[in-house]
């Protein structure tokens, strides 16, 4: 037992093979459109620096982070790359921009009228224009883009380098606004003629080469993550996140167990103690409408162990987790084993269904209290 607990409690295995492949399927999927690779919030938690030098050596040369801060941490991994930022510019950080060859997301006409100042100084320098076609996050509205589009002066005086839109409902083939997207995209990117345009993200990719264009920008699948509701995920899973368990202890039939005392036991039970809790990403989200809440899966989520499909019992607390091992043999589990959270054999969106939210949150959510191993790409085949 010695070196059992020299080492941080809990471990993420990221597989960088599984996100190289992921891209490649994303990008086949694309048909004959450029797949973009997506690395905003540190590359969705899994670190920007390896998933960067991955998808680059795969392939990627189009890569879209959140702000200009990601922008400038990405600029020297990724030496030939584009580089989009999404939030694109404002007073005071435009020389990040003009300095590391990053290039703006023009989401509204204050941020044209800035970008457009900051060329007379600075000199000529690429943007990408987005349009909201009925999201209503960014983007410069129809109106705005269609007068844009066919002033007079025009390309002359302005000329994106992409036209980009961003669905809202494409993770529900279904949902008619996706079809009114897509006639309002086609719209604005044939006014910008001889421009590229952008409009899917990965589910955005599923729903067929009507919304390819020049360039996709799968994020999520990439990940590992689940893409379109109800569908199979064809990805495999890039991050296995294990919790180390400290101690393993018995509960007498009709005993109870964390906070609230809301894990009853009807059977004389051992419970093993695992050092995770929502500190290291189990949080409770609070939405204003929209979240799956209700439809979580109400006994919770499950870990994996020793080749079993283990419950969590009772609350999660901040940095320790309950999971009920009765029904493996008992001595089989010891403390500084790991349980598997999610990965290879407990899907990420399971768990992300348990408790009321999505893969992106759970994977953005790890924070900094696991080690990190990284398993190597095969070189480019
Ligand atoms: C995050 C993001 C993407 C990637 O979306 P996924 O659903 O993760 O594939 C694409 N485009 C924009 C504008 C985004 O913000």
């Amino acid at each position: 037992m010695d070196d059992v607990f020299s080492a941080a409690a809990n471990r993420l295995t990221i597989d960088l093979q599984a996100l190289a492949d992921n891209w490649r399927q994303m990008k086949a999927r694309s048909g004959r459109a450029r797949a973009a690779a997506v690395l905003k919030a540190d590359a969705y938690g899994i670190g920007i620096e390896a998933a960067a030098e991955t998808l680059y050596r795969a392939g990627a040369r189009d890569f879209f982070v959140a702000n200009a801060e990601e922008g400038v941490d990405l600029r020297p991994l990724v030496p030939e790359g584009r580089i989009y930022v999404l939030a694109g510019l404002w007073p005071g950080i435009e020389p990040l921009f003009f300095e590391n060859g990053l290039v703006p997301v023009i989401n509204s006409e204050e941020q044209l009228a800035f970008f457009m100042a900051a060329l007379s100084e600075h000199g000529d320098h690429p943007c990408v224009l987005h349009v909201d076609t009925g999201m209503n996050r960014l983007g410069l509205s129809m109106e705005e883009a269609m007068a844009l589009a066919s002033d007079p002066a025009r390309p002359a005086s302005f000329s994106p380098m992409l036209v980009m839109s961003h669905l809202a409902c494409a993770d529900d083939p279904a949902h008619p606004l996706n079809a009114r997207q897509l006639a309002a995209f086609r719209e604005v990117s044939t006014a910008f003629e001889g421009v590229e345009a952008s409009l899917a993200n990965s589910a955005g990719v599923h729903l067929g080469p009507d919304y390819h264009f020049d360039l996709t920008r799968p994020g999520i699948a990439t990940y590992g993550g689940e893409a379109v509701n109800g569908m199979a995920n064809p990805m495999t899973p890039v991050v296995t996140a294990e919790a180390r368990i400290i101690q393993v202890r018995s509960v007498a039939e009709g005993g109870s167990a964390s906070y609230g005392a809301t894990a009853a036991f009807a059977r004389d039970s051992r419970i093993a103690i695992a050092s995770v809790g929502y500190a290291d990403g189990y949080h409770r989200s609070v939405s204003g409408s929209g979240v799956a809440l209700r439809q979580a899966a109400p006994s919770g989520a499950y870990g994996f162990l020793h080749g079993r499909r283990i419950p969590h019992v009772g609350r999660v607390t901040m940095d320790l987790s309950l999971f009920d091992v009765t029904d493996l043999p008992e001595n089989a589990v010891r403390a500084g084993d790991y349980i598997e959270l999610f990965g290879r054999n407990i899907a990420l969106d399971d768990v992300a269904r348990a408790g009321g939210t999505i893969g992106y949150e759970l994977l953005t959510s790890l924070g900094h209290r696991y080690d990190r191993a990284y398993r190597e790409a095969d070189e480019e085949v």
